[in-house]
């Protein structure tokens, strides 16, 4: 292998190494490691000092122990079970090397009678004698053995010496990569270069020194890289230029006239940065965030007929049927004749959908609902120029990038989510894009009352519900996902519906994923129309759904929930101006952390707040929504331990795109950590 000094050693195919062969390769490449960068990663979990050499006469019984001795005798006894033996010595004593399940050719191949070798392994002490039973290595070279090995968590098939090696020659052959980071950063990690930091990664005294210099370094970097990408392919975005949109705001501001309640502060500012964005010659690429319920959809709709005062048509899209009826319904109470709009409905008959297509494609229609049918081939809008898309938190960077080649470069792309995210992750998960925040909740917004109740306690819960059905009120009554099993999910649910029928009969329905999709939709909507006043359902309540009457949730098994997602199911509630509860049911004995949880979900209905206490306490792999963000899982970096960093590299970003002209010292930061590829694609 030859020395190499430049980074591109580190993205070389795992061949390229001494001892790598396509064996190997294949066994380290179903992990994802693809090149020799990858395997920096892969750090030893303890090790096993060998440096220290006995003799015989000093050895202790129970320790690793590394001697010099002569072969001297073998004892092969050829009677199952019992064990091979090989007599060794040196001045001071004997020893013997037992070998249970080796061959006697290998044993005469490694240990040849009057050879002088090093022996390593665990000495023990049986009749009169020591021993070593099935020594970790043997060796004719002393210099192979006396180090300090390190152990890793091992691929399969792989085995630590071999893994040792493996990393010992990537080490020894680390490039000395020119700086990328800026010197006052690099003095907070006490100036230690990127390649001393991996050294020091590896070095055994420093496993789990997560505190140090040398890591956080490391970690730093990685989030830099993240970030960085981010920053860009957002200034690839913006360089897109656009026809500006021109309008007074002439039917928006007659429609918030006659809303019968004021915007919030936080609804009017973000509506100001939608319309800056679609009068601005840059295109829009922005995320509406918003806790559930602090008004998202009239932003949108306001922001749209803007759009649509300037010439253009605009599409807004749900994630469900339902939900872009009750968006069309919506819009036909704000926006009456002002504004012709329409709903692509799947359900509707052929002649209804070939009539709403073609007044798409005449330019009649200028607002159209739908799912994401709204994006079919078959459908030619005539002047697109404004899209809204909700509820689509689980869209990842690359999903947005092809969203936001569609409609050409006049359109504007408006994203709208309730998923909070932690506060460290907002720059990895949306750094692509603008943001605007809506923290405020409605005024006439009721605090939703949150309770818990042991399950014994269930008649007063069946008493208050009779109460409130007797109030005029609807009740959610959610049953807990048992073990992913849907199957057994539905069990629970009917189970639950089965009892409570016999309590309110008529007045219970049901829906669980195994219902399917035109039924579930009829459900919801007699549900909203008051045809039954609880509805049993598992976690499937949909995102979003307005159910203004409704003003009780019931979460049965509540410890099984995250709590984001407990969080979200009380956003169902407390829509309307009536008194809600949120009612957490339990198995009377509560773990600790599920104390935990019920007491933050007790004291704040800050969405963001609850994401970063959710974080903090699950680890932020599981939360709602978030595997499927498309976020790189980070090597070392930590989004709850390193907050520090992640808002130390927020700055730094902000610092770049200030201070400096390109990114090109970044490029091998960029390259290596892999991520290269998305900011070609942008362009
Ligand atoms: P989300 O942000 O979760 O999508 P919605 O847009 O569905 O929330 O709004 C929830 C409910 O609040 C709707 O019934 C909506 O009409 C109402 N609403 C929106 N803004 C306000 C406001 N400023 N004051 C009172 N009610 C509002
Ligand atoms: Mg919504």
């Amino acid at each position: 292998m030859k020395n190499s000094k430049n980074y591109q050693f580190l993205l070389n195919d795992l061949t390229y190494l001494k001892g790598v062969g396509n064996k190997t390769r294949d066994l380290l490449k179903k992990k994802q490691i693809n090149t020799i960068f990858d395997l920096l990663w892969r750090l030893p979990r303890s090790y096993t000092d060998r440096t220290q050499k006995k003799k015989i006469s000093e050895l202790q019984i129970g320790t690793e122990t590394t001697i010099n001795v002569i072969v001297k005798k073998y004892n092969f006894p050829r009677i199952r079970n019992l064990p091979n033996k090989v007599t060794c010595e040196d001045d001071t004593g004997q020893i013997d090397c037992v070998f249970f399940n080796s061959k006697e050719g290998y044993i005469r191949k490694i240990l040849p009678i009057n050879q002088k070798v090093t022996i390593s392994g665990k000495v023990k002490y049986f009749k009169t004698k020591y021993q070593i039973i099935n020594p970790s290595y043997i060796s004719e070279d002393s210099n192979f053995i006396q180090k300090i090995h390190l152990k890793y968590n091992l691929t399969e098939g792989i085995s630590e010496k071999v893994y040792n090696k493996i990393i010992n020659q990537i080490l020894l052959n680390l490039p000395e990569i020119p700086e990328w980071l800026d010197d006052k950063l690099l003095n907070k990690f006490d100036n230690l270069s990127w390649r001393q930091s991996i050294i020091l990664l590896h070095d055994p005294n420093n496993i789990k020194n997560f505190n140090k210099n040398f890591y956080q370094r490391l970690a730093f970097d990685e989030i830099l890289a993240s970030f960085l990408i981010s920053s860009e392919i957002r200034k690839k975005i913006k360089k897109i230029k656009k026809k500006n949109k021109i309008f007074k705001e002439l039917n928006s501001k007659k429609i918030i006239k006659n809303l019968d309640f004021n915007l919030t502060n936080d609804q009017k500012e973000s509506l100001n940065q939608i319309n800056q964005d679609l009068s601005s010659k840059e295109k829009m690429f922005r995320l509406l965030q918003g806790d559930v319920g602090s008004g998202k959809t009239i932003v949108s709709l306001l922001a749209a007929a803007n759009a649509v005062e300037s010439g253009y048509q605009v599409a807004i899209m749900a994630p469900t049927e339902i939900l872009a009826n009750q968006h069309y319904q919506l819009g036909k109470k704000i926006f009456k004749r002002l504004i012709d709009i329409d709903i692509l409905s799947s359900k509707a008959p052929v002649s209804k959908k070939k009539n709403v297509i073609e007044k798409i494609q005449n330019n009649k229609t200028k607002i159209i609902f739908g799912t994401h049918a709204l994006f079919q081939k078959k459908i030619n809008y005539n002047n697109l120029g404004f899209i809204v898309i909700d509820e689509q938190h689980k869209f990842g960077v690359k999903q947005r990038k092809a969203l936001s080649d569609k409609g050409g470069k006049n359109c504007d792309i408006l994203l709208m989510s309730a998923t909070p995210i932690p506060r460290t992750l907002i720059m990895s998960i949306y750094g692509d894009m603008d943001v605007s925040i809506i923290k405020e909740k409605p005024l006439n917004r009721k605090e939703v009352l949150t309770y818990s109740k042991p399950i014994n306690k269930i008649n007063e819960i069946i008493k208050f519900v009779e109460k409130e059905i007797k109030n005029d009120n609807q009740i959610f009554w959610v049953c807990p996902l048992i073990e992913e099993s849907k199957k057994i999910d539905h069990e629970s649910a009917v189970k639950k519906y089965k009892e409570l029928i016999k309590l309110f009969p008529n007045n219970v329905a049901i829906i669980h994923s195994g219902i399917d999709k035109e039924e579930k939709q009829k459900i919801l909507k007699d549900f909203l129309n008051k045809k039954y006043r609880i509805l049993v359902s598992t976690t499937i309540i949909e995102v979003g759904i307005d159910f203004p009457n409704a003003n009780i949730i019931i979460i049965e098994n509540a410890n099984k929930f995250g709590l984001s997602q407990l969080h979200q199911l009380r956003g169902r509630v407390g829509r309307g101006n009536k008194k809600s509860y949120c009612i957490l049911l339990f198995k009377s004995n509560l773990s600790v952390n599920a104390r935990k949880r019920i007491n933050i979900l007790k004291s704040t209905t800050d969405g963001f707040k609850i994401a970063d206490a959710d974080m903090k306490l699950r680890g932020f792999g599981d939360i709602l929504g978030f595997k499927q963000s498309g976020i790189k899982n980070f090597k070392l970096a930590d989004p709850v331990q390193n907050e520090d960093l992640f808002i130390l590299a927020e700055k730094e970003i902000a610092r770049i795109e200030k201070d400096e002209k390109n990114i090109d010292k970044y490029r091998t930061l960029l390259k290596l950590y892999d991520q290269v590829d998305i900011i070609n694609d942008i362009s």
